[in-house]
């Protein structure tokens, strides 16, 4: 068989047989055991492989400043302000350092594609975009990003700020995100960032409900515009940490209505959990939204990074695996099967969430791999696995050899 190389020895998600994958031209050629081909091999071990993980929602603008913060009440209010207060410093050398950072480690924990916030109003200028828009352009050959200009800070409180939207979308922009509960007219802001997708043909992503009042909600606005304007499937919201505050009753209406909407649903587990039920001294309420309910609803649902190192979350890895350990575990999933499902959180349902349907992990889709030192999917939460070796368009773009424990000869005695 005429190939470029070959991977022998992999399982595949929801697969308990192993196999071999063969590429040819950055494309998947064949994927079936044992096939004949004089072809360098690489021999996986048995370990599992994807198509790569996916970030739907992360900042890499505002990522790597938590040394220029303070954090004193923990709240997201005083995120908002501290970030904002150091945003209007930074320059676009400045932001391309601390987001390549971040990217790098990202491609190093087997993620392949990456949606990012990028703020753009009258105190991050432009600089944050242009620095995350020569930043793709660097890291295509490891990573696919899109960038979603993003409305942190308000849009009828300060009008500058949609304009300045509209450049960046003019400029390349993939999306356009918003964030109702910053701004004083929280509906005007949806019809405004509904408005400015409809004019460009792009998809909305929104920063909503981040709070856990369950009678108080954006969301309802949000399905009635993707419904008027026949936005179902380009229309995605994060947070929305006041569903973990729902009845079942209520969680079953919203899903079914959200699943109707072809709304997606992001959880971010690291950050809800830093800041949610701050005024709580004991019996604190994890506040992330059971994400996992509304997907057995049928809503597309995902669990990303969002924040790193900054006010919203002072740390994290950018391991997408150990944020679906961290969901499973606080939302206390632990039989394999779950696991798996929680799994496809940060690779199927994710990529049905961003981009327009690359396929991947077929014959004939681009040939985007990664091993993680996992036997399967769900051993891969349990386990939080590391990626060992990834491929992008079939050119390898990381190996990272696993640790080795050296043992003395010496036998222990019987
Ligand atoms: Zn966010």
């Amino acid at each position: 068989m005429a190939i470029d190389f070959a991977i022998r020895n992999v399982r595949l998600p929801h697969s308990l047989q192993s196999t071999d994958i063969g590429v040819e031209g950055g494309l998947i050629a064949v994927i079936e055991p044992g096939f004949v081909c004089d072809a360098p091999e690489h021999d996986a071990g048995g370990k599992l492989v994807c198509g790569g993980l996916i970030e739907t929602h992360i900042h890499l603008d505002k990522a790597g400043i938590i040394g220029r913060c303070s954090i004193c009440a923990g709240t997201l209010a005083e995120a908002v302000s501290e970030t904002a207060k150091a945003k209007s410093a930074f320059t676009e050398e400045d932001v391309y350092e601390r987001a390549s950072l971040v990217l790098e480690k990202s491609i190093l924990n087997g993620t392949t594609r990456l949606r990012t916030f990028v703020e753009v109003d009258p105190r991050a200028g432009y600089r944050s975009l242009d620095a995350i828009t020569r930043l793709k352009a660097d890291y295509a050959d490891a990573i696919e990003v899109e960038i979603c200009a993003f409305a942190q800070e308000g849009l009828t409180n300060e009008p500058a700020t949609e304009a300045m939207l509209e450049t960046a979308l003019h400029s390349g922009a993939d999306l356009v995100g918003g964030c109702p509960y910053t701004d004083p007219q929280p509906v005007e802001h949806i019809r405004r960032i509904f408005d400015l997708g409809e004019r460009f043909g792009v998809p909305v992503d929104f920063h909503l409900d981040f709070h856990l009042d369950p009678r108080s909600s954006d969301l309802p606005e949000i399905i009635a515009q993707t419904m008027t304007r026949r936005y179902e499937g380009r229309v995605s919201i994060g947070h929305v940490t006041n569903l973990s505050a729902a009845t079942s009753e209520e969680l079953e209406a919203l899903g079914k209505s959200l699943a109707n909407a072809g709304i997606a649903v992001t959880a971010l587990p690291a950050t809800d959990l830093f800041l949610m039920g701050r005024k709580f001294d004991r019996l604190i309420p994890r506040g992330v939204a059971p994400i996992h309910r509304l997907a057995a609803y049928g809503v597309v649902t995902t669990l990303s990074t969002n924040n790193v190192l900054n006010p919203f979350t002072p740390f994290g890895d950018v391991s997408l695996m150990r944020m679906a350990n961290l969901y499973a575990n606080i939302a206390q999933i632990g039989a394999p099967a779950e696991l798996a499902r929680i799994f496809d959180m940060i690779t199927l349902m994710a990529a049905k969430l961003v981009g327009k349907g690359r396929k991947s992990l077929k014959v004939g889709a681009p040939a985007d791999l990664v091993i993680f030192d996992a036997c399967s999917s769900a051993d891969a939460v349990a386990e939080i696995a590391p990626a060992v070796t990834g491929w992008k368009d079939g050119r390898q773009t990381f190996h990272r050899p696993l640790p080795q424990l050296l043992r003395s000869a010496r036998q222990p005695k019987a």
